[in-house]
């Protein structure tokens, strides 16, 4: 008896995230079309007829590692803005950054984000892009991540009408540029013009604490009218609840089941200052929450609940989170899911590296809308392969705590989306990374030099030719 395939990976240590989260040494897994075709030990896929073979001898095959929230357009910003708290870095470097990036700027650098994170096992990402988010642009990016390969969505940030506590914090008024109605409009187009198969376009109200409110409910509206998930920031810095209840009497959750909007489409980013009601909210209905520790690491801005809010049965994902979490590497990421649990707890059990992986892979897919996050036949064929021929993974006891606590994403040769294999061995398959990271280079000088924005250095081998 043979079956036939179109690539099969043969010989590698298989993480296959199943229902059993079993671990098959020396195992394989077959791809037909978009699907896993069979998932075994190589021996048992021994029939298997493959247009591709790829040996992955002393490598383990994952699934492909899911970014619930990120902003690839920050990009332009790597590096700088360092030193300040969430309200000063938004309010002085990130949003006169974005309110001055052009549209063929914030797509490089997207592209330039984009290679990053396929180059590090990332198969699917939540862009969440507001800069600029006119309807041409938007959809841009949204093309951008289609013709690289990747999977995921397109999360469209609105600024709508420039609220009290917009102003109250300091926030400049240029984003601020559209009425409700005018944002809901451009969103609807968006919506309207945008169909692929790997990329969608959610409507994403920026941020619940100084979005209106009418935002707000008409982003989710809309959502539900298109059948997307729909993403904000919300309770990011410790005071953010407090301002949100000062301007309307109410919690943010609390305000948000008031007026019913929340079920498994609502994502959001860190709702790290949640009080015990609102975790309890955000469970009972299934929301799903990206959690971005390096992010908040880097801004100081706190450490999730990540234990009450997973009891309570919110869906967790991770995030790179842009320029404030500086790296696209979920690998890096993962990593500090568990330091940012157990350092806050001052618990060593506090979380572990089983958890993290999870919540890279089937939680994460599960927040993202994505039939993936694990090898299983049937899902689809999201898969990346890391090399364990590093010097950081010798010896390897626990392949699970190697691939969290020593893993890297430099160590990914092979990365795989909806069957194609976008990412081999150093070099982008679908696209000229080449030819990305120059555009990148330049279209980031540029900005940083019109915005005056004081840098250090502009080192690197490229630096002569601009
Ligand atoms: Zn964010």
């Amino acid at each position: 008896m043979s079956d036939t395939c179109d690539i099969l990976f043969t010989r590698g240590t298989v993480v296959t995230m199943d229902d059993e989260r079993r671990i098959l040494q020396d195992a394989a897994v077959a791809v037909l079309g978009n699907r896993i075709a069979a998932v075994g030990p190589t021996e048992e896929l021994a029939h298997w007829r493959a247009a591709r073979v790829i040996d992955c001898r002393g490598h383990a095959i994952i699934p492909g590692l899911i970014d619930s929230h990120n902003h690839l357009f920050q990009v332009a910003g790597r590096g700088l803005g360092d030193g300040m708290a969430l309200w000063q870095w938004l309010g002085e470097f990130m949003l006169p950054l974005a309110a001055n990036i052009s549209s063929a700027e914030a797509v490089a650098a997207v592209r330039a984000g984009a290679m990053e994170a396929l180059s590090c096992g990332t198969t699917t990402i939540i862009d969440n892009h507001y800069a600029p988010a006119d309807t041409a642009t938007t959809l841009a990016v949204a093309a951008a991540l289609r013709d690289m390969g990747l999977r995921g969505a397109v999360a469209r940030g609105m600024f709508g009408p420039f609220t009290d506590v917009a102003r109250d914090n300091g926030l400049d008024a240029a984003l601020f540029l559209h009425d409700t109605a005018d944002e809901i409009a451009s969103m609807r187009e968006c919506l309207e013009h945008w169909r692929d198969d790997r990329i969608a376009i959610w409507p994403s109200p920026i941020n619940i604490i100084y979005n209106d409110q009418e935002l707000v409910r008409q982003s989710v509206a809309l959502a539900a009218e298109f059948g997307v998930k729909w993403q904000t920031h919300c309770s990011e810095a410790r005071v953010d609840p407090e301002i949100y209840e000062r301007a309307y009497g109410a919690r943010p959750f609390a305000w948000m089941e008031r007026e019913g909007l929340l079920d498994q489409n609502a994502t959001f980013a860190h709702a790290i200052w949640l009080d015990d009601a609102e975790v309890e909210i955000a469970g009972r209905r299934r929301c799903g929450i990206a959690h971005n520790p390096m992010s908040n690491e880097y801004l100081a801005s706190g450490a999730m609940r990540l234990k009450d809010l997973r009891t309570a049965g919110a869906t967790i994902g991770i995030g790179a989170d842009g320029a404030a979490g500086h790296c696209m590497d979920l690998f890096q990421i993962m990593k500090q899911v568990i330091y940012v649990q157990r350092l806050a707890l001052l618990d060593p059990i506090a979380s572990n590296a089983w958890d993290a992986f999870e919540l890279a892979t089937r939680e994460g897919a599960r927040l993202a809308g994505v039939d993936a996050g694990q090898l299983a036949v049937g899902k689809l064929a999201d898969i990346a392969v890391v090399s364990l021929d590093t010097p950081a993974q010798v010896p390897c006891f626990d392949l699970i705590c190697n691939l969290v606590y020593s893993g890297s994403g430099r160590d990914v040769t092979h990365t795989m989306v909806d069957g194609r294999i976008v990412y081999e061995n150093q070099r982008l398959q679908c696209v000229d990374g080449d030819e990305i990271k120059q555009q990148a280079l330049d279209a980031c000088r540029q900005l940083i030099r019109r915005l005056k924005i004081p840098v250090r250095g502009d080192g690197g081998p490229q630096a002569s030719t601009t």
